[in-house]
C-alpha cells in the first residue's frame, strides 16, 4: 500500500478511512490524521499521522504487536473462551457485533486470541472492559476463540499456537503490572469459562 498522509487524495484514502471507520470521501484531512494518530496511539505505534507499512498491517491485521499499558489500576488479568465451537474461527469483528447486539458500548475483552496464535486488540486498554461483573474497572480482559464442543459442552480447545500465545501475552502482561493476579472467569462466576484452570496453569507467573 502507498504511504498516505494529510493531503493524500484517492481510493487509498477511502480505503484507509473505512478501516478508520470515517466518512470515506478520498481527502485526507484533519479529522483523517486525528483518526490515524488516534488508532497509531491505541497500537503503541509511531504517533506522526502518516500511514506507511507498519500502520497499514495494524489496519488491515489489527494484531497487537506492542502492548500498551493501561491508564486504569489493574489488578487483575482474566481469561476467558469466546465459547464457540471447536476447529471455527472467529474474529474480533464478530465479538464486537454479538456484544454491540447485547448493548455493550463495543467488545468487551482487551485482547483476542485467535486459534493461530495471533493476538488482536480488542476494547482500549485504557477503557473499562465488559467481561467480568464486578471485576471491569480493575481488570484485563483475554479471550481466546473457541471453549465448546460441535455440540456445545465446553471443553479446553485452545491450539497449541493459542497455548504458547496466551503464556506469552501473559508474561508480557505480568511485566506491565507485576502486582496483578491471573484468573479464569470461572473463579469469579458461575461458568466454564475458560474450560481450564487458569491457576493451575500459570501459577508461577
Ligand atoms: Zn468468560
Amino acid at each position: 500500500m502507498e504511504i498516505l498522509k494529510k493531503g493524500s487524495r484517492g481510493e487509498s484514502v477511502k480505503t484507509l478511512q473505512n478501516a478508520l471507520h470515517l466518512m470515506p470521501d478520498g481527502i485526507f484531512g484533519s479529522l483523517t490524521e486525528e483518526a490515524v494518530k488516534q488508532h497509531q496511539r491505541s497500537y503503541g505505534l509511531k504517533v506522526d499521522g502518516i500511514v506507511g507499512p507498519n500502520t497499514w498491517a495494524v489496519l488491515r491485521t489489527g494484531e497487537v504487536t506492542q502492548l500498551l499499558k493501561s491508564k486504569r489500576k489493574i489488578k487483575e488479568i482474566i481469561v476467558h473462551c469466546s465459547a464457540t465451537p471447536e476447529g471455527k474461527d472467529f474474529t474480533v469483528a464478530d465479538i464486537r457485533a454479538w456484544h454491540l447486539q447485547r448493548g455493550f458500548s463495543d467488545i468487551g475483552y482487551h485482547y483476542v486470541i485467535y486459534r493461530d496464535g495471533s493476538v488482536h486488540k480488542g476494547r482500549d486498554i485504557n477503557i473499562s472492559g465488559a467481561h467480568c461483573t464486578g471485576h471491569n474497572s480493575i481488570s484485563i480482559g483475554i479471550c481466546y476463540i473457541g471453549g465448546q464442543t460441535a455440540d456445545g459442552t465446553p471443553k479446553d480447545t485452545r491450539t497449541d499456537a493459542q497455548k504458547k500465545a496466551l503464556l506469552k501475552l501473559l508474561k508480557e502482561l505480568k511485566k506491565l503490572y507485576p502486582n496483578a493476579t491471573i484468573h479464569g472467569h470461572k473463579e469469579f462466576a458461575a461458568k466454564a469459562c475458560p474450560c481450564f484452570e487458569v491457576k493451575d496453569e500459570y501459577f508461577k507467573l
